[in-house]
């Protein structure tokens, strides 16, 4: 599995980009950096998109993508995602006043676009992956995925503030090789962090201690870019060497 990394951080600025990460060229894990770091070959290589949640920065680029794709590609882009995602980019975004329906774009019959409700807690393929999805803390329907295949598994957290269920399937999967944790704000902040669901060091160091880690990296995303330099002084701190901050344009092989 290779993951190459489009956006890691929970906001933009210059050098920060939404959450996205492309997954063999085919599937990406959220919407937050598509359109804006992408040529239009590579967008029009995607299959498949996976959405931990609705909120904008995992999103973002999926209207402007959608613009890109008529008549340019023989299916639809399948967009997966709990049921209250999907509802909530049916109802306000892609509503035809703040941005076109391209499920119906240029014909129903053969979409831009195609929405996918994927089940919670139960296996799905995706892509030659088994794919899970556990809900995870966050202030919308939010959920945390474990992709596996032949060569192992890798998790991503999804945005979240402290939570149990996860922890508990993620231990619970064989071969795990990777796992991505969300990361947002410092300790300083923790009242913000507690507020809107995200983890501090502080918080993700107690929900590291469910993990049953078993040799597996731990990837560290979604920095809020306006204490990005903050965190990762935080987390060279904590000297753990399997703790690794991921960085725009990073490519991991799994
Ligand atoms: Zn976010
Ligand atoms: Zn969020």
């Amino acid at each position: 599995m290779k993951i190459r990394v489009l956006g890691c951080h929970g906001g933009e600025l210059p050098h920060h980009r939404t959450t996205c990460f492309l997954i063999d060229d085919k599937l990406c894990l959220d919407g937050g950096s598509i359109t804006s770091v992408l040529e239009l070959e590579e967008i029009l290589a995607i299959d498949d998109i996976l959405l931990t949640h609705s909120h904008f920065d995992h999103v973002k680029d999926l209207p402007l993508m959608t613009d890109l794709l008529v008549g340019r590609r023989e299916t639809p882009v399948r967009v997966h995602g709990p049921d209250e995602t999907l509802r909530c980019l049916g109802e306000d975004v892609f509503n035809n006043r703040l941005w076109p329906d391209f499920r119906a774009i240029p014909s129903t019959q053969a979409p831009s676009i195609a929405f996918e409700q994927i089940p919670l807690r139960t296996k799905f393929a995706l892509q030659g992956m088994q794919v899970t999805a556990i809900p995870v803390h966050h202030p919308v329907s939010s959920v945390g995925y474990i992709l596996e295949t032949a060569q192992g598994a890798v998790a991503f957290s999804g945005d979240t503030g402290p939570t149990e269920e996860l922890w508990k399937s993620i231990n619970a999967t064989p071969n795990l090789k990777a796992v991505f944790v969300e990361l947002s704000f410092p300790d300083s902040m923790q009242w913000l962090a507690d507020l809107s669901g995200h983890l501090t060091p502080s918080t993700l160091c107690a929900e590291l201690e469910k993990l049953d880690r078993r040799g597996a990296q731990i990837y560290l995303y979604h920095l809020k870019p306006s204490v990005s330099a903050e965190l990762k002084q935080a987390v060279a701190a904590m000297g753990k060497d399997y703790l690794q901050v991921c960085e725009l344009d990073d490519v991991y092989s799994i």
